[in-house]
């Protein structure tokens, strides 16, 4: 019996199937991985060489995983906390941009964080979320160079 010729592409489909693959968690892994290898060029620490290692290790299992549920979920939760930590960054964006007309409050209700003028005094502020009412004291009002 001749033996079939496969192509390399189609090897490697083949043996990636039902493995977890490439991932969100691992493109920041090997990320991570670039960025400490950069790093470690200059510093030269040998411990850094540990953990580039078992960055690669994590790296190599998370993709050669057969357990997809499980990298998923990790993955999912990777994924939950690089939201978080965007829409963080995006609020002290505009909390920066805006510091000079605008202050942000948080709504004992829901929490959630909501962009009010800058009008010193205390105000009482209706949420459009949650339509819950509360007050609000700004100290200092709005910082202009002009008056
Ligand atoms: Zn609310």
């Amino acid at each position: 019996m001749r033996k079939e010729k496969v192509p390399f592409n189609e090897k490697i489909a083949r043996f990636m199937y039902g493995r977890n693959g490439m991932d969100g968690l691992n493109k920041f892994i090997f990320g991570f991985y670039i960025a400490l290898l950069v790093i470690n060029l200059i510093l030269k620490s040998f411990i850094l060489n540990y953990v580039e290692l078992v960055l690669v290790g994590i790296y190599i299992f998370r993709t050669m995983s057969k357990n997809i549920w499980k990298r998923q979920e990790e993955n999912r939760k990777y994924l939950k906390a690089q939201h978080k930590f965007t829409s963080w960054l995006k609020l002290q964006r505009s909390k920066w941009t805006d510091r000079k007309t605008k202050v942000y409050r948080r709504c004992p209700s829901c929490k959630k964080t909501l962009r009010l003028p800058r009008t010193k005094g205390a105000h009482g502020v209706n949420c459009p979320c949650c339509h819950h009412s509360f007050q609000v004291k700004v100290q200092l009002g709005t910082v202009s160079k002009s008056r």
